[in-house]
């Protein structure tokens, strides 16, 4: 079976200068992944999007109109919120497409999901159910102070968590299991110049990877376990970085270089892993 655990700007800079041993498994990389046009840094669904189908699948915004009004009243409440010198911290470049595109939105590609027995644990484009997009919008709204809106990030860290364990609970049959997490990157975010939270958030997620592996191992005979990330993080900037990530517990072949490489990869280990079971 492959696992792979989704988890949205997992950064390769800081995963290696913490050398958290269950994160980099048995060999760890960074990835090429697309570069949105106008934005200039990677975008979220165009990464996951072009990760599922292993397609660039450019992510297209619509309303343009009423996102220009947004801008203007979560930029108020931005100066608000961060009235203590933070706000020139903050880009504004990333509220622009996570407003705009709260959800991951539609997606009319096939993904390996599609053609695959797979399970799904609020992957974006499936089931993904949108809390730390929701919180972002109470904060950008005035309705949440910062201090809230970081504790509840962690609020919904702890219940994915929890969540990704209860649904392995009915899996057994798959050939493929894709979890995700959007929980760092949100913490990022908002909370880049702590870095000893972001940094205990990194350690428990490395915990996390170790305990998982062991639930999957009651359920599963062999794990394929693929760590995945669609960008890491600038914490001086509190912005996206350019580069992805990916571990595995064992060596792909081929390398993958790019996010598109895995849609190829994963198939293969698939019927590789159903002509064994055959023979
Ligand atoms: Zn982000």
């Amino acid at each position: 079976m492959i696992f792979i655990l989704g988890i949205d700007a997992l950064d390769y800079e800081l995963v290696d200068k913490l050398n958290l041993d269950s994160l980099k498994q048995l060999e760890y990389s960074k990835t090429v992944v697309p570069i949105h046009k106008k934005f200039g840094i990677p975008l979220s669904p165009e990464v996951w999007a072009s990760f599922l189908t292993g397609k660039y699948t450019p992510k297209h915004f619509e309303k343009p109109q009423n996102f220009k009004r947004f801008l203007f009243k979560l930029n108020r409440s931005l100066k608000i919120d961060f009235s203590k010198g933070i706000l020139e911290k903050i880009k504004l470049q990333y509220y622009k497409y996570f407003t705009v595109s709260n959800r991951f939105g539609k997606l009319n590609k096939k993904t390996f999901l599609d053609i695959t027995q797979s399970m799904e644990i609020n992957v974006p484009f499936y089931s993904f159910d949108n809390k730390t997009f929701d919180i972002g919008h109470l904060f950008g709204k005035g309705e949440l102070s910062l201090e809230k809106t970081v504790k509840g990030i962690k609020l919904i860290y702890e219940s994915r968590k929890k969540q990704i364990f209860n649904e392995l609970d009915n899996s057994g049959n798959e050939d493929v299991v894709f979890a995700f997490m959007h929980t760092a990157d949100m913490l990022s975010h908002y909370a880049f110049l702590r870095r000893s939270e972001i940094e205990l958030h990194y350690i428990d997620l490395n915990n996390y990877v170790s305990a998982l592996k062991l639930k999957l191992a009651d359920f599963f005979d062999e794990v394929i376990f693929i760590i995945v990330s669609d960008h890491g993080f600038d914490f001086d900037k509190g912005t996206h970085s350019m580069k992805g990530f990916y571990s595995s517990n064992t060596h792909l072949i081929p390398k993958p270089e790019n996010i598109t490489d895995f849609y190829g990869i994963i198939l293969e280990l698939v019927n590789k892993n159903k002509e064994l079971y055959r023979s």
